[in-house]
């Protein structure tokens, strides 16, 4: 079956809408309130840094809104895999932005196979560890150096160093090369939800007797994820995005509790 991508970018309209929403809140309040500098207030990478700096410096609770943030990031994470990566952050649909731009302009790269797409996902918790440890070594924020969006917000205010600007434009590279590129494999918040996903309360869940294994599921999923392998989605990827679902013409996919869907499972 041919893969329509003008079906693709239309795929969701509702995900599109909440995440436009996000993403025009979120420069409004970081360019018109805080100042460049604010998007360390709705950052939520604070989650990771700022209880360490506290412990280190002794320091009061700094940047509050960015450590609720990535709270209710990790805790919505047990209900829907990842929603906050696929319908809130601002970044994601940045990233959501360039993967279609990449695809448009047929410089995507051809899928990744599956199993290299799920090992790779490693490194995002090597940049998760050394920020832990950079941010105890130094005791400063340390994530600012590569953080795409501090500096796309910041790039109009102050001069971006050589090395941090060579970094940011692999980020804009990678992620216009593979579909949330810097989602899968570098960001380290994600790799901290991506530990919960697995074990969220609903996942999606394939129903094998209208699936023809026609793969257009795959194809609209942003993160790459082998559906067709597997009943219930279980890869830590899973941002909760839905397009799979959405994509599917024969209603092969749904939202159902991991619970139900075990039993699914042990009963085929
Ligand atoms: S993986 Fe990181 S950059 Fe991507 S959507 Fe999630 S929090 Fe945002
Ligand atoms: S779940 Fe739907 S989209 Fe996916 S392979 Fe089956 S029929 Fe095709
Ligand atoms: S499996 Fe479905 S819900 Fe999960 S990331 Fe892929 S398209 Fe989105």
């Amino acid at each position: 079956m041919k893969f329509n991508y003008k079906r693709l970018f239309f795929n969701n309209p509702v995900r599109s809408i909440v995440q436009v929403f996000f993403a025009v809140s979120f420069i409004v309040l970081v360019l018109s309130i805080w100042g460049f500098a604010g998007t360390h207030n709705l950052c939520p990478w604070a989650v990771i840094e700022v209880p360490i700096l506290m412990l280190r410096h002794g320091s009061g609770l700094f940047f509050v809104w960015g450590i609720l943030i990535g709270l209710l990031g990790i805790i919505s994470t047990f209900i829907y895999p990842r929603i906050f990566c696929g319908w809130i952050c601002p970044l994601g649909t940045l990233f959501d932005f360039l993967g279609n731009i990449g695809q448009k302009l047929h410089i995507s790269s051809k899928r990744i196979p599956h199993w290299l797409n799920e090992k790779m996902r490693i490194f995002s918790y090597g940049v998760l560890l050394l920020i832990v440890l950079a941010t105890i070594v130094k005791g400063s924020l340390v994530c600012q150096i590569a953080c795409p969006a501090f500096w796309i917000c910041a790039v109009w205010k102050i001069y971006i160093p050589i090395a941090t600007a060579i970094i940011l434009l692999l980020w804009l590279a990678l992620s216009l090369r593979v579909k949330r590129g810097f989602c899968r494999y570098i960001c380290p918040y994600g790799a901290l939800l991506g530990t919960f996903a697995p074990i969220s309360h609903y996942a999606v869940v394939r129903n094998l007797e209208v699936c023809n294994n026609c793969n257009l599921c795959n194809l609209s999923c942003p993160m790459g994820i082998d559906i067709t392998q597997e009943l219930v989605v279980k890869s830590a990827h899973c941002i909760g995005c839905g397009d799979c679902i959405k994509s599917c013409q024969r209603n092969g996919l749904e939202w159902a509790s991991r619970k139900s869907a075990k039993n699914l499972e042990l009963s085929n």
